[in-house]
């Protein structure tokens, strides 16, 4: 008999969290110490949905997303999960780019891009100051209109090469384009500049363990392989319920970490909308997917320090459709070595390029294994000439894509950093059209990525607490009292 995730699980609890990506992660555990009785549903056999990892014979352990994020998740980590993991925060030291463009490391900060920019593509200090600051000042209750490409030509018109320092990171990071509002690029890029680029040490395996073990100290209810098939929303548009393998739970309220045009038009269902809404939520934009190549190296076997993370391109110019296309020119490399993972004897690669799902969605099967064999092999074509010989030294090599994150992490074709712009606005106003129906997760570029994800689950979770508090639901040590 195949074995029941939800044995023993209640018939009610004040929030269900329907999916544990870093953003339900995060939404769970503040919802747990404010006193509430949360129920956390997660389809997956892990926790964590794109803050994920795998393992592979011989002992490798294969990171997904951990190439880097700004320094405020410190801060988020320390606030919202525990001084441990704060603790495990730590700096990287080499970004590099390499390009025909061209070719240099920096540390990735305001006062290292300050020194670029002067010294090698002969900026003024002047200019330099006034684009930071004005990036620096951006923020959502901004202009909107304004695209990041009409910003680029305000202060660097005709800098091609200005343009790809400052924005193929921010690309690779978020998915962003040159056409996306300019405070989504502002707010982003600031972030990462107030002191660098950062990682997690011990990798996202140990991340993931640790804040499960905040989520049980703090009463979650954990189910893994629980996929959640609908929200139940009653005739007076308040959520009543969620049905998840098979089952009713009932619930005050939800916080959905899924997709947010699948929260709307699949799990909840577009009749309980108006239609209106219903119109603004097929129209949000997804954000493109990924390709990743995994290379782990014999045990022992490593190279010498090329970077933490190198931005790759073989294209003339900065190009969103070269760096979504199928025929690469452009990779991401993350260079992990021992001290990523403290006692092991371990370098890995990993690749990642941005990737168009409509592009892998078709293939045949024998097509689709073909095209990966391609991708892993002119990934180590590429890589050679920064780490040579790899090829005698690779012990382990696959390829995921974006059919891969579809099936993880159910996102509509496999997005990997949520939607566009418009899909912020849908995720917050959704409490408006249901009562107690809350979004938080990968929307809008700015709540996207490790501290984005993070950040939105505390802002959503306050939300809720709110809106419980405004609906009388009594928290467990209120009722006591
Ligand atoms: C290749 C790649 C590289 C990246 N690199 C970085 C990086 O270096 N730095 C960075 O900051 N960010 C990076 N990101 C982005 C970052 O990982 C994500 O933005 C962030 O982890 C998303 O968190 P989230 O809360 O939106 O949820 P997700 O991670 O999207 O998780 C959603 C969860 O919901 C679950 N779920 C969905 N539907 C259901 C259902 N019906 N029932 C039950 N469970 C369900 C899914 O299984 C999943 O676990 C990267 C992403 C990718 C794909």
């Amino acid at each position: 008999m195949s074995k029941d995730f939800l044995s023993d699980v209640r018939d009610h609890y004040d929030v269900i969290v329907i999916g544990s990506g870093l953003a339900g992660l995060t939404g769970a555990n503040v919802l747990a110490k404010a006193g509430y009785s949360v129920l956390l549903l997660e389809h997956h056999y892990q926790l964590g949905g794109m803050a994920t990892w795998f393992k592979r014979r011989g002992g490798h352990i294969f990171d997904i997303s951990l190439h880097g994020f700004p320094i405020g998740m410190i801060k988020s980590c320390r606030k919202y999960w525990t001084q441990e993991i704060a603790d495990s925060i730590v700096p990287l030291k080499g970004i590099r780019f390499e390009n025909p463009q061209f070719s240099l490391w920096t540390s990735f900060n305001r006062e290292d891009f300050t020194r670029i920019l002067i010294e090698k593509f002969g900026v003024t200090a002047e200019t330099v100051q006034a684009f930071f600051d004005a990036a620096r000042q951006m923020n959502y209750y901004d202009d909107q209109t304004t695209t990041t490409r009409e910003l680029f030509e305000r202060f660097f018109p005709g800098r091609s090469d200005v343009v790809r320092l400052l924005m193929e990171p921010i690309t690779y990071a978020n998915g962003s384009t040159l056409e996306d509002p300019a405070l989504t690029y502002g707010i982003v890029f600031s972030n990462f500049m107030s002191k660098g680029v950062y990682t997690f040490q011990g990798g996202t395996d140990k991340l993931i363990r640790q804040m499960r073990e905040e989520l049980e100290r703090n009463g979650v209810d954990i189910r893994i392989r629980s996929l959640v098939e609908r929200i139940e929303v009653n005739p007076g548009r308040q959520v009543s319920a969620v049905w998840v393998n098979g089952k009713r739970i009932a619930c005050q309220s939800v916080l959905s970490n899924a997709n947010i045009k699948s929260t709307v038009l699949n799990l909840a269902g577009e009749q309980n909308f108006d239609p209106s809404f219903v119109e603004e939520t097929r129209a949000v934009r997804l954000n493109n997917s990924s390709c990743q190549v995994y290379i782990a190296l014999k045990p022992g076997a490593g190279f010498d320090y090329c970077g933490d993370l190198l931005f790759h391109s073989e294209h003339s110019g900065f190009d969103i459709d070269a760096m979504l296309s199928k025929s690469i020119s452009s990779r991401t490399f993350s260079f992990y070595y021992p001290e990523t993972r403290p006692g092991s004897d371990r370098w890995l690669i990993v690749s990642s390029t941005n990737a168009n799902y409509a592009d892998w969605s078709t293939l045949s099967d024998e097509e689709y294994e073909a095209d990966k064999q391609r991708l892993c092999e002119s990934t180590l074509d590429c890589l050679e000439q920064y780490v040579p010989n790899v090829r005698e030294k690779v012990d382990w090599l696959e390829a995921s894509t974006p059919r891969t994150f579809r099936h993880y992490t159910r996102h509509l074709e496999g997005a990997s950093f949520g939607t566009k712009f418009e899909g912020l606005k849908v995720s917050q106003s959704l409490p408006q059209q249901v009562s107690g129906l809350f979004h938080a997760g990968s929307v809008g570029i700015i709540m996207s990525g490790w501290l984005g994800a993070v950040n939105y689950g505390v802002i959503v979770a306050n939300e809720i607490d709110k809106h419980l508090t405004a609906t009388g639901a009594l928290r467990p040590s209120a009722a006591a009292s």
